[in-house]
């Protein structure tokens, strides 16, 4: 037995580390889910050199997508989530395993946004009006693939919408990104989610908690709460049950591989183009940056 009132089997043993937590509470009628997502968002924000803005927008971007893969059961199954937009930030794209390693990109890094208040950066602003769409590949012949217009830009909000609207899940989705000084302070979210079987109390209890000044992820974070301690404020004393955790981490699974697959890919007139220039070809991965360099030779062998 662990005496430690917060575990669950997963969690790192210093759970100031970055990790998701899953639970059940109200007699297995909620779903919750919490993530401390702070290290996943400065290793996007220095992979990507992304401004403020981006960084807010992009970490919310990551944790809301982290937090809905979460319930991926296969070690090959994936969850890609793209956000088309017409603000000056131009769209995100995150990719998440069953393992809770995500990798991403914004597609204009160094956007500028105005702030709400000092801190708080105005996200709705980069983002704009657009879709958000979730692509899953759980290894069936097709993936399953949702989509739905943003309502607000805030991402969470986006989230929330996407959960009622494409999967038919009433949710709450908190998110935060706390920036200071330029750099990630803190980043992480929550998820809570009525399951079939839900009473109308159960409904207006979580409708309560939501509505009665829940704070901020990053607050709570700031505060030295772990993701399961959020929970348990959240949820109170509700037969609050911990199932499990695992660490999260930003994580691109990119290889020389697979980059000269892409290649292949280009067929046989672009690669004949390329080999005649007789340049070396650098390509570059979108998520993480690596560079990839191939020499005319080795695209002779891709033919
Ligand atoms: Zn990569």
């Amino acid at each position: 037995m662990n005496d430690n009132p917060y575990f669950a089997p997963g969690i790192p043993e210093d759970d100031r580390l970055d990790h998701i937590v899953r639970a059940t509470a109200l007699e297995g009628h909620v779903k919750a889910l919490a993530i401390r997502t702070t290290e996943v968002v400065r290793k996007a924000a220095s992979v990507h050199e992304t401004s403020s803005a981006a960084t807010a927008a992009l970490g919310r971007f990551i944790t809301g997508s982290l937090l809905l893969a979460d319930n991926m059961k296969n070690p090959d199954d994936s969850q890609t989530t793209i956000l088309r937009c017409d603000g000056p930030i131009g769209g995100m794209t995150c990719v998440c395993d069953a393992n809770c390693n995500a990798k991403a990109y914004a597609n204009v890094p160094d956007v500028e946004t105005s702030y709400i208040r000092p801190g708080k950066i105005n996200v709705a602003e980069a983002v704009g009006k657009g879709t958000l769409t979730v692509i899953r590949d759980i290894g069936l012949r097709e993936p399953y693939v949702g989509s739905v217009e943003l309502v607000s830009g805030e991402i969470a909000e986006d989230f929330t919408y996407y959960l009622a609207a494409s999967e038919q899940t009433p949710s709450v989705v908190a998110l935060g990104v706390l920036m200071e000084g330029g750099e990630v302070k803190h980043a992480g979210g929550m998820m809570i989610q009525l399951m079939p079987g839900a009473t109308e109390e159960d409904i207006s209890y979580i409708e309560e908690r939501v509505n009665g000044g829940f704070p901020e992820i990053t607050f709570l974070l700031e505060e030295g709460f772990s993701p399961a301690k959020i929970l348990d404020l959240f949820i109170g004393n509700r037969d609050l049950v911990y199932l499990s955790g695992r660490p999260a981490a930003f994580k691109c699974n990119c290889s020389r591989e697979k980059m000269s697959e892409g290649l292949a890919a280009l067929g046989k007139s672009d690669l004949e183009e390329l080999i005649a220039s007789g340049e070396t070809i650098q390509t570059e991965c979108h998520f993480c940056g690596a560079k990839y360099r191939f020499e005319p030779d080795e695209l002779k062998a891709l033919l």
